[in-house]
């Protein structure tokens, strides 16, 4: 089993995206995957179309959560494998997330394992999956620490967009850090996301990017695509809601790049 976590501090970049159509992408070459969703936001979730199962006047308070989530696990110390469901997708699983998680940030402080609760509880997991692919927050906050601290690879997008490469560096400076709580944790790869043939500054971004992170950076690049943008709010992955786009073409790629780098 193979842990990814998908991580940038910047908002908009495309994490959320990349670990729902990659999962499931994934999921269609017949690899199990689970995805976590670990942002109070639970744009992975929703998604997945997991809102739709309940009610959505509690699903956007910040009131005690109808479901089992993340935040059961991290903090009420429930098993993974009593909160994860299965989604419209065969093979792919989630561990959903809800607001409440926004508190919880604030609940661990005091924790005496507070960067190791993710950990502890993917380990001591029944099932066993190909691969877990971990969704963050836009912060470097306890809730990415937990992800960067259960992963054993880092997987950063970078949008092809004006300061695409701002802030990096303090993500490439916290990755370090946590090396002293999981020694195991790379970068295992840059995906360029949002691409924009039109423009100069897209590829002036996709030239910068690949010289400084060389082979690290995948070959595919997604390009911007507006069916991507969509499919969320049908509660679909890009292959349920438009297999024949751009968008759905990268992730394929972006999979089969991905299986030959990881070997599972
Ligand atoms: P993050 O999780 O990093 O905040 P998201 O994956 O939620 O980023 O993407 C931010 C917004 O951009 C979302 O509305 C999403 O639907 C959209 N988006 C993501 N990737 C693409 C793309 N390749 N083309 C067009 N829109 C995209
Ligand atoms: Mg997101």
């Amino acid at each position: 089993m193979k842990i990814f976590v998908i991580a940038n501090q910047k908002g908009g970049v495309g994490k959320t995206t990349t670990t729902m159509n990659l999962g499931a992408s994934l999921a269609a070459r017949k690899k199990k995957v689970l995805v976590i969703d670990m942002d109070p936001q639970s744009n992975l979730s929703s998604g997945l179309g997991f809102t739709q199962q309940f009610d959505k006047q509690s699903w956007n308070t910040a009131d005690e959560a109808p479901y089992k989530n993340i935040y059961d696990v991290l903090v009420e110390g429930d098993s993974i494998s009593s909160v994860f469901v299965s989604t419209s997708t065969e093979n792919l699983f989630l561990v959903p997330s809800h607001l409440s998680l926004a508190g919880a940030e604030i609940e661990m402080v005091n924790m005496l394992t507070r960067e190791s609760l993710l950990k502890k509880a993917i380990s001591k997991m029944s099932e066993d999956f190909d691969y877990v692919i971990i969704d963050c927050p836009p912060s470097l906050g306890l809730l990415t620490i937990n992800a960067l601290s259960a992963a054993d690879y880092l997987l950063i997008p970078i949008q092809c967009e004006y300061f695409a490469l701002e802030g990096l560096g303090q993500l490439i400076e916290t990755t370090k850090l946590i090396k002293g709580i999981n020694p195991k944790l790379v970068i295992g790869g840059v995906i360029l996301t949002m691409y924009d043939s039109r423009t100069k500054l897209s590829e002036n971004v996709v030239s910068d990017v690949k010289e400084f992170f060389k082979d690290t950076a995948f070959k595919t690049v997604v390009p911007r695509n507006v069916r991507l943008s969509e499919a969320p709010s049908y509660g679909q992955t890009i292959f349920q809601y438009d297999d024949k786009s751009t968008g759905a073409l990268a992730y394929k790629n972006l999979a089969n790049e991905f299986i030959k780098r990881f070997k599972v």
